[in-house]
């Protein structure tokens, strides 16, 4: 590349946005598809168990909804799926099989954390409690 070219190729970059983002300051653009952070909505989760057994990580475990929520009638057992997400590979495969269409999922990216996480307040926050939502 000739000395004009680069010269050139150095003033528009001058006047250009930056190619880098200020991450934490701004979120980083992620695609509409992305695969983020999922829990199930447990007023359609029948805690049929389906997603722990097909979860190729093993990171779901079927667990039992704590006393106070207001469980439907539908899930009889009062169980709901609780994702470990140290463990999740982000596959999707619990939302694709799940017949309920129970999973949310978003574009949550940020899930690092200094103590191992799970999903049991996002699932439970989808439960009223004592006839309340
Ligand atoms: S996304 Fe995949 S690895 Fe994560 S909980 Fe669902 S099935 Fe398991
Ligand atoms: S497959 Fe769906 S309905 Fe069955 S336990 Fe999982 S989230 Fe609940």
């Amino acid at each position: 590349m000739g000395k004009p070219k680069i010269l050139g190729l150095a003033v528009s970059n001058l006047a250009s946005k930056p190619a880098t983002i200020e991450y934490p300051k701004e979120p980083t653009p992620v695609e509409e598809d992305f695969r983020g952070r999922h829990y199930a909505d447990l007023s359609k989760c029948t805690g049929c168990s389906l997603c722990s057994i097909e979860c190729p990580a093993d990171a779901i475990k079927m667990t039992p909804i704590p006393e106070g929520y207001d469980v439907p009638k539908s899930n009889p057992r009062r169980i709901y799926p609780l994702i470990d997400y140290g463990k999740c590979v982000y596959c999707y495969r619990c939302i694709s099989v799940c017949p309920f269409n129970a999973y949310i999922h978003t574009n949550e990216y940020r899930l690092a954390d200094h103590v191992i996480s799970d999903s049991s307040g996002l699932s439970l926050s989808t439960l009223g409690k004592g006839g309340v939502k």
